[in-house]
């Protein structure tokens, strides 16, 4: 499957048009969409409109923009104008977004092709899409199973060949664990480096955008086009301002080792000692480390991102978007809208986060969490002295099959490794680092890199080096 850059080379060569390409996408997702349902919505008119121009552009030769003619698709919780903005929740079936996101306006403008809006879990709160309102996506590499979540339906679309990347939006692991459960590269960016304005917000201290890609050089790609401060976003950090954190010949891994005792999948184990064993082989030190508190990131996270959705939730009321439901005054209005329009996961969190805000709780809950995040951070500052990355399996398990996990609790374990990093506000990358067997297929696990804050370029550059140069010996072979 071509990568972007891959595809920007055949474009300057003349070897192919992006005619040619988005037709052949389409065609693609034509033939195979209906089994794997990574797409909510198709845009082939202005798709193949775009391809147009950047066709003639490539014609005349000469300087063109970096993502000129390159298909992307979209999570659904981001916005594109014009557009249904559905979030995967009825409650903004209809909902059509009347501005696009900073991110949508970046890559537009670098020349990229937007292809459709993916599938997700219900705004983007689970880890398997099996949440959204619209159906669950499926594992290209296993159909019975789930492509992971919540940007779902973006991983199973690059994993399928539909696109050569997609956008995702991460608040606790929702594109690290798909990559991871895809076999693609996914990434986090430190908070404040991507602008949120234009995303549908979950938990706002939390969220990021990253993107879906077969390698680091091409989320390196869109990440740097997309990246930036943005007057709309005042959490945005100025390049200017952005610290630097150095790259280095050969860096020092640290693996929390008694954090790995937490139910991980033999042979998810298995793949990561042959990954450490090829880190130290390439030259690169690692060393265990400890992170106690680390362990309390998935209580501190489930506290935390549902107190910050039920604030954020207040705006679904039935009045200012979607779904409206008729009753007898303002508040049945209010109460009839959200019963109907949005689904059990999103009630869940709702009522658990109003809970841990409550007079009488708050205290006990969020002011706890709150601070056990700052110690984490700290946990991390001083870890960070010693080690330069800290190396932990993605996620706990391969793909599961869909339906099996049947309670939220199991689901959100899945999510050990990835929330640490978003309550730090960290950047973490997930890398492919091997295949196990599974019931006869073979199915990708990822590995995650996590960087200190603002080492954003650290991770690209190791990632570049480790797993690029790998992928680039293998195909070549
Ligand atoms: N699986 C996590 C959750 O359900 C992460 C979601 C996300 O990152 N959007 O909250």
């Amino acid at each position: 499957m071509k990568t972007i850059s891959e595809l920007v080379a055949a474009y300057k060569s003349g070897d192919t048009t992006p005619v040619e390409v988005v037709k052949e996408y389409f065609a693609t997702i034509k033939k195979d969409d209906a089994d794997i349902h990574a797409f909510l919505h198709l845009y082939e008119e202005e798709a193949l409109e775009a391809a147009e121009a950047a066709t003639e552009i490539y014609k005349k030769g000469g300087r063109t923009a970096p993502l000129l003619g390159i298909p992307l698709a979209f999570k659904n919780n981001i916005l594109i104008k014009g557009r249904l903005a559905t979030g995967g929740s009825k409650i903004l079936e209809k909902y059509t977004a009347i501005y696009d996101a900073t991110i949508i306006e970046r890559l537009r403008d670098a020349g990229a092709v937007i292809v459709g809006s993916t599938n997700l879990d219900e705004f983007a709160m689970g880890g398997s899409t099996e949440n959204s309102a619209f159906g669950p996506s499926k594992n290209p590499h296993d159909i019975d199973r789930v492509p992971g979540g919540s940007s779902g339906g973006s991983a199973a679309a690059v994993a399928a060949g539909f696109v050569p990347a997609a956008l995702g939006t991460d608040t606790g692991g929702s594109v690290r664990q798909p990559a991871s459960y895809c076999g693609l590269v996914g990434y986090k960016p430190t908070y404040g480096a991507v602008s949120r304005y234009g995303l549908m917000a979950m938990g706002s201290s939390l969220d990021q955008a990253g993107p879906l890609t077969h390698t680091v050089a091409d989320a390196k790609l869109l990440h740097d086009t997309m990246s930036g401060l943005d007057p709309m976003d005042a959490t945005t950090i100025a390049d200017d301002t952005y610290p630097t954190v150095e790259t280095k010949e050969s860096y020092t891994f640290g693996v929390p080792r008694s954090f790995l005792k937490n139910g991980v999948d033999e042979d998810v184990l298995k793949t990561f000692e042959d990954h450490i064993e090829s880190l130290k082989a390439a030259g690169h030190k690692v060393v265990d480390i400890e992170l106690p508190l680390f362990e309390a990131g998935l209580a501190a996270y489930y506290i935390v991102m549902p107190a910050e959705v039920s604030s954020n939730f207040g705006r679904y009321d039935g009045i200012r978007y979607g779904l409206s439901v008729d009753g007898d005054d303002l508040l049945d209005v209010y109460k009839k809208s959200r019963a109907e329009g949005f689904g059990n996961e999103v009630k869940r969190r709702i009522l658990l986060g109003t809970h841990v805000l409550s007079s009488g709780y708050y205290d006990a809950y969020y002011g706890k969490a709150e601070i056990v995040r700052r110690k984490m951070r700290q946990e991390l500052n001083d870890t960070f002295k010693k080690v330069d990355l800290i190396l932990t399996p993605t996620a706990p398990t391969p793909a599961f099959k869909l339906g099996e996990q049947e309670d939220p609790l199991s689901m959100y374990a899945q999510d050990i490794f990835t929330v640490p990093v978003n309550l730090t506000g960290v950047p973490a990358i997930s890398l492919p680092m091997g295949t196990v067997d599974r019931d006869g297929k073979s199915l990708p696990v990822g590995v995650q890199y996590i960087a200190p804050h603002a080492g954003d370029e650290r991770l690209f550059d190791a990632g570049v080096r480790i797993y690029d140069k790998a992928r680039s010996n293998h195909s070549h072979s």
